[in-house]
């Protein structure tokens, strides 16, 4: 039996390369950060509540860095293993395939660890070499030891809202990280990007976004999380194909938000005041 090296991957990288400009609306400082960070070889740590723009900042960065980026939805069955890579027995022979982290390290790309508190505790351990001074990957299984080289790039997301200690990042892999914070645009600016990102009209984007503010509102008494700008584009696209604008804030928002009758009942009541 032979053991071989699955390079193949590697050559494939181009399929990960971002050819169109996604949209990303600046909120702040956030690309200046993010490009000086990547210029010195720090790894970015990406703060802030689920769907206000972290995922398509990074699509935005690898494009203007021009880095293909390989991102993973971590899980709470998420090993170390499925990250780094493993051996695989074919009929004759035993392969190794890189996981996406190793992959990412063998082609410099930009690699996304998204919801990384979701992963397992020992799985966030085998960022720590790459995510400080050292930036190696120790592959023990094939003995290998891969230095990172200067474009590649480690960026991990973080929701700090659901306050548990299970959910909370270890001191000692925040610390490795610049920290960038997210959080929901301003109402003009969130605006925009509904308007752009599902063509309602002005008016309508408004309203969107009033209605989200009043769902933010009751954060912490009954809704974990208020309407995200995610949220409020996924309504818009239903109201530009044709879904009156209160169904469309009932499914893309109210159901989304929440399972509980009495929430949904008063979320409901607060798009009827609107639409
Ligand atoms: P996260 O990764 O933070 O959960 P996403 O990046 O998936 O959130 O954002 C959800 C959606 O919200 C995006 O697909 C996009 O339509 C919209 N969005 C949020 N913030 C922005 C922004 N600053 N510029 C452009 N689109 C945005």
């Amino acid at each position: 039996m032979s053991v071989s090296k699955n390079t193949a991957r590697a050559t494939r990288v181009e399929e990960y390369l971002i050819k169109d400009e996604p949209y990303y609306e600046p909120v702040g400082q956030e690309i200046a950060v993010f490009e000086a960070a990547y210029r010195q070889q720090l790894p970015v740590l990406l703060k802030g509540p689920t769907g206000c723009g972290k995922t398509r900042f990074m699509q935005h960065m690898a494009w203007r860095l021009k880095r293909p980026l390989i991102t993973v939805s971590c899980h709470d069955d998420l090993t170390a293993t499925d990250l780094v890579g493993r051996y695989l027995i074919t009929a004759n022979e035993t392969v190794w395939v890189d996981g996406p982290m190793a992959r990412a390290v063998r082609t410099n790309a930009m690699l996304y660890l998204d919801e990384i508190v979701e992963a397992r505790k020992d799985t966030t351990v085998v960022i720590h070499p790459l995510a400080d001074d050292r930036r190696v990957l120790p592959i023990e299984k094939t003995g290998e030891l891969l230095t990172a080289g200067p474009e590649f790039c480690l960026a991990i997301s973080y929701n700090p809202g659901y306050q548990s200690v299970l959910k909370d990042l270890k001191q000692s892999t925040r610390q490795r990280f610049v920290a960038v914070e997210f959080n929901y645009p301003s109402a003009a600016l969130e605006k925009k990007i509904v308007r752009r990102e599902t063509g309602v009209d002005e008016a309508m984007a408004e309203r969107l976004v009033k209605f989200a503010g009043m769902t933010r509102n009751l954060k912490g008494s009954g809704l974990d999380e208020g309407a995200s700008t995610r949220l409020l584009v996924h309504a818009g696209k239903l109201m530009a194909a044709g879904i009156d604008p209160r169904t469309a804030c009932r499914t893309a928002i109210a159901e989304a938000l929440t399972d509980d009758p009495e929430m949904i009942a008063a979320v409901n009541e607060l798009s009827s005041s609107l639409f």
